[in-house]
């Protein structure tokens, strides 16, 4: 059973030396358990923060100890009576080939509902994410203009598709071109800013013309700047993720915001999924209803073998992924 560990904690970026793969047997389950077996892992963006050691809204990761993370995996043993072998299961588990449960918090899934891959994504946490941050703090109204940074990635990507379904005017910012194509072409986004070669300053200016009622902010930093130096008013801002901040050494010192939300009546809030947890049953029926009548669409960008997960957890802080970032680590 090969397991991969937190061998040491980052400074700035991570790098491969921070994690550690080791071997050691496959766990026995005892009475009320199941020996899981891992099929898909996630890698998710807050996973940095765990492992700075400083305790967040999140416990931090040990080192020494296995990292653990979103997983679907398949029941190859139960000795626990609601559950069969060959179910198939999500939920947050160690980064490893097979590991154990009591099964209190898994979710069955059903394969011929849905890929078992997109309860990592679109019809699990990232698209509640957007789901409810977009729902519940932006409130979008027909017509209104949405811009949506971290566009291209799981939130973004389901952040964006929701806001048309809603009739708003989709404006999405990402770092390649073959991200914002994506996204006008296949997504349907009305317009695209590549941040890395376009003039953020001009581009959202020129894109959003009557201003901008709801910001989703999946990045923070320069970025998100630009984008609430045009906000309207009573705008939204939804505070997902700071992504280019979680590798800096130094928290960056940005332009004082807060007056631009007095100006303008407007609501800036943060919150994190979880606080969601009494309505995530109905996030996961409308994201799945939505997929099954074709009215969102998804991409995963997938890594192949569990000694990969660490290069592909590092890739999402380089933007080496469009849509949801998964390790495969065996066939269902
Ligand atoms: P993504 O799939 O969007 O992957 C991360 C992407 O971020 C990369 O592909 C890259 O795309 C972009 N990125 C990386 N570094 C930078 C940078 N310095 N500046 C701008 N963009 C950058 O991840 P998720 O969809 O899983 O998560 C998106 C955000 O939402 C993260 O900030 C995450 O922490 C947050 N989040 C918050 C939750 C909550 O409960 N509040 C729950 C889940 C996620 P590009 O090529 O465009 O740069």
């Amino acid at each position: 059973n090969r397991c991969i560990l937190l061998a040491s904690r980052p400074e700035g970026m991570p790098d491969e030396g921070n994690f550690e793969l080791v071997e050691e047997g496959v766990p026995e389950p005892a009475d009320g358990e199941l020996l899981i077996q891992t099929i898909y892992l996630s890698v998710d963006p807050y996973m940095r923060g765990r492992m700075t050691g400083v305790r967040t809204y999140i416990s931090p990761f040990d080192t020494g100890k296995v990292l653990t993370g979103g997983v679907v995996g398949k029941v190859v043993v139960s000795r626990n009576p609601n559950f069969e072998k060959g179910e198939m299961v999500t939920g947050n588990l160690p980064w490893a080939d097979y590991s154990l449960s009591d099964g209190k918090y898994l979710r069955k899934l059903d394969p011929e509902a849905a890929p078992v891959s997109t309860a990592l994504g679109i019809a699990g946490m990232p698209g509640l994410t957007a789901y409810f941050g977009l729902l519940d703090i932006g409130k979008p109204q027909p017509g209104e203009t949405v811009v949506i940074s971290g566009a291209a990635g799981a939130v973004g990507t389901v952040a964006g598709q929701i806001a048309k379904l809603y009739g708003c005017r989709v404006i999405g910012i990402a770092g390649s071109e073959k991200k914002t194509s994506y996204l006008q072409q296949e997504l349907g986004f009305d317009a695209v800013i590549n941040y890395r070669t376009e003039n953020m300053k001009e581009a959202v200016k020129q894109h959003c013309p009557d201003g901008v009622d709801i910001y989703f902010d999946n990045v923070g930093g320069p970025i998100s700047d630009m984008v609430m130096k045009r906000i309207n008013y009573k705008a939204r801002i939804i505070l997902c993720g700071q992504i280019s901040q979680y590798n800096l050494k130094q928290p960056e010192q940005g332009p004082r915001l807060q007056g631009q939300l007095i100006q303008r009546s407007a609501l800036m809030q943060g919150f994190i999924v979880s606080d969601y947890a009494d309505r995530h049953a109905e996030g996961i029926k409308q994201l799945g209803q939505w997929l099954k009548d074709g009215k969102l669409q998804y991409r995963e960008n997938v890594v192949n073998g569990l000694e990969n997960a660490p290069q592909a957890f590092i890739g999402l802080f380089h933007g080496e992924n469009l849509g949801k970032q998964l390790v495969k680590v065996a066939d269902e």
